[in-house]
């Protein structure tokens, strides 16, 4: 399916109905992994996990608890550059926990290998890594423990990802020309 946007191309990668399906199969894993009892703390990479976080939330059972962190990497509007700000940080400490980050995407993995290296610090636990989306980079330094889907070497929206702020609100996950 092709939807001109704005002047833009995008072709429907991911339907609502295979990400539904998807995320509550992740959900299942993750508390199965985790042990029924065990509080899991999902800590929301804003903003583009803030759709998939708020779903795998509720197909995890059992005890959950949600962080936000705010990051903003630098960057063109379609490559990330590993230098990463952190613009809102967790609000309670981690330490002792075990936390799961919600990723929206691992391209080079630099934003998440920096992530990674800066919670560790703060002694949580355990702390797992899942990722909507991981593309096939070969450089990449974290894998993520779960991944939703693999994707190519498209640029993607929709579902809480963005390009330039827009197109997070769509349900569903297209490719869109960037050029
Ligand atoms: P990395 O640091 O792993 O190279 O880049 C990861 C970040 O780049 C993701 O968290 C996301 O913000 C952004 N990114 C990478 N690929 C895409 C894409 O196809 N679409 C969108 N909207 N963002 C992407």
């Amino acid at each position: 399916m092709s939807h001109p946007s704005d002047g833009k191309r995008m072709t429907v990668l991911f339907s609502e109905e295979r990400i539904r399906e998807r995320v509550a199969e992740l959900g299942r894993q993750i508390r199965a992994d985790l042990g029924s009892d065990e509080e899991i703390t999902l800590l929301c990479i804003l903003k583009g996990s803030f759709i998939f976080a708020a779903d795998l939330a509720r197909a995890i059972s059992g005890p959950v608890a949600v962080e936000f962190l705010g990051v903003q990497s630098y960057g063109d509007a379609t490559q990330s550059s590993g230098h990463v700000q952190i613009t809102h940080d967790l609000t309670n400490p981690i330490e002792g926990k075990h936390v799961l980050l919600v990723e929206d995407i691992i391209d080079t993995g630099l934003t998440i290998a920096y992530l990674v290296q800066s919670l560790l610090a703060r002694s949580p636990a355990s702390l797992r890594v899942c990722a909507l989306f991981e593309k096939p980079t070969e450089e990449q330094k974290v894998r993520a423990d779960y991944v939703g889907f693999q994707l190519g070497d498209e640029f993607v929206v929709g579902y809480g990802l963005d390009w330039a702020q827009r197109f997070r609100n769509l349900p569903y996950v297209a490719a869109i020309e960037t050029d």
